[in-house]
């Protein structure tokens, strides 16, 4: 038996792996990743395969980045944890300040998470808690996307309108309205923006707030939308008193061509922003909810109670935000003009397969594509049929998608548009 083969086999037996039937494993063997460089993951075995969609949306720069490594390792080598209750360190103080410079002072004050659905756990209890402190504590009921995917804690899982992470659990979850969404494959954005207005007219006495994923419903399929729904729903909820969260666990860290997706939007900002995955350029799990002076201000008090006094174990983990102050020193040293040409990259290299597909879509560095007539199983078999042709690629049932590490020039995007067109011919033969 070669390395991988028993890794493999090691793992199916003790290792229980997210997001699969386990009883699947035997036809599609997990990978057993040995390192990382660049773009490249390597398997025990020396083969290569192009991590295509940066390990789940987490990785910004490729693996073994050098830059975050020292941060992480000068770290280490100081103060790798303390507890963020009664103590406090320069780690996060600057990467909160820096993340405030970023909205304009507007989001100023930054909790800590560990993951994306803590984040969205800590933005749903602070729009609540908020609005009870100020007295309208029948402000309780919260809004969400059609296909939207906030994350798969039970209170996350409340806001995900993604049929098969939710139904099996839809008996525990608490009720949120689920509102029409912009996707621009439908052409009904008015339409969407009207659904909501109807429900945030009705309803605004009890909703707290609105949560959204800005430009792309990432997991319903990169769904992508116009930035113009941001700015009608921006203006739907101040007129009606609701907050509104960006969820940008997927599309923030320039994702979409600027650092917020959000900024694109040309409307005001929102009352929260989130962020996790690229943050730490997959190095280390941190989210983090940013919120304005208004919604902070309402857990000013004396009373202990009226504070807000959720915890994780591992708040603001020091090592976890040194590497996201090294991915900041990227931002600031002008990566969003890097990524511009390279999104131009993908955009030229893909041209081609346009004619063969359906709904081909780019927003910054997110290319995807939805597949006609794809037969059963496809999103597993272009995923095996992709590794032949070193790409490690996960379709989302039908929908094709790249998201690469900001390591694309016009060789490497043409090598993966040609890779994905060998593995479509493969799987469609
Ligand atoms: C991934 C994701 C989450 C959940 O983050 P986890 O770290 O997986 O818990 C929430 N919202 C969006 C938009 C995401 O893409």
């Amino acid at each position: 038996m070669s390395n991988s083969q028993d890794l493999a086999a090691r793992s199916r037996a003790a290792v229980w792996h997210p997001c699969t039937q386990m009883a699947r494993l035997a036809q599609v063997p997990p990978l057993p990743i040995a390192r990382g460089e660049g773009p490249w993951l390597f398997d025990t075995d020396g083969r290569r395969y192009f991590d295509a969609n940066s390990s789940w949306w987490v990785n910004l720069f490729g693996h073994s980045d050098k830059g975050l490594h020292d941060a992480i390792k000068a770290q280490l080598d100081t103060l790798p944890h303390v507890m963020l209750a009664g103590c406090t360190h320069e780690p996060a103080v600057r990467l909160a300040e820096r993340l405030s410079a970023r909205t304009g002072g507007a989001l100023g004050h930054a909790f800590f998470g560990s993951d994306g659905a803590s984040a969205v756990e800590i933005a749903l209890k602070q729009s609540f808690h908020s609005w009870k402190n100020r007295g309208q504590t029948n402000k309780r009921e919260f809004v969400c996307l059609k296909n939207s995917y906030h994350g798969e804690t039970l209170g996350a899982l409340s806001v995900t309108d993604v049929q098969v992470f939710r139904d099996a659990y839809d008996p525990l979850l608490m009720r949120a309205h689920i509102v029409a969404s912009p996707d621009a494959r439908l052409a009904n954005e008015a339409g969407a923006l009207e659904a909501m207005r109807t429900l945030l007219a009705e309803r605004h006495d009890s909703i707290a707030c609105v949560i959204v994923e800005p430009l792309i419903q990432g997991a319903a399929g990169m769904v992508m939308y116009s930035p113009a729904y941001l700015k009608g729903l921006r203006e739907l909820t101040r007129e009606f008193g609701v907050h509104l969260i960006a969820d940008e666990i997927a599309v923030g860290c320039g994702r979409t061509g600027t650092f917020f997706a959000w900024e694109q939007s040309g409307a005001d900002w929102p009352d929260f922003i989130l962020l996790s995955k690229g943050i730490t350029g997959g190095t280390l799990p941190l989210s983090l909810v940013l919120t304005t002076e208004a919604v902070f201000g309402a857990f000013w008090s004396e009373d202990v109670t009226r504070g807000f006094l959720h915890s994780h174990s591992y708040t603001g983990n020091p090592l976890a935000c040194a590497a996201a102050n090294a991915v900041l020193d990227r931002f600031d040293a002008g990566q969003l003009e890097d990524n511009r040409a390279q999104a131009s990259a993908l955009t030229r290299a893909f041209a081609a397969l346009a004619p063969r597909v359906k709904h081909l879509r780019q927003r910054g560095m997110i290319l995807a594509f939805d597949v006609p007539e794809a037969p059963p199983r496809f999103a597993e078999r272009f995923h095996l049929a992709a590794r032949a042709h070193e790409l490690l690629i996960r379709p989302i049932g039908s929908t094709v998608y790249l998201m690469p590490p900001y390591l694309i020039d016009d060789a490497t995007a043409a090598w993966l548009a040609d890779a994905v067109s060998k593995t479509l011919n493969d799987v469609l033969a």
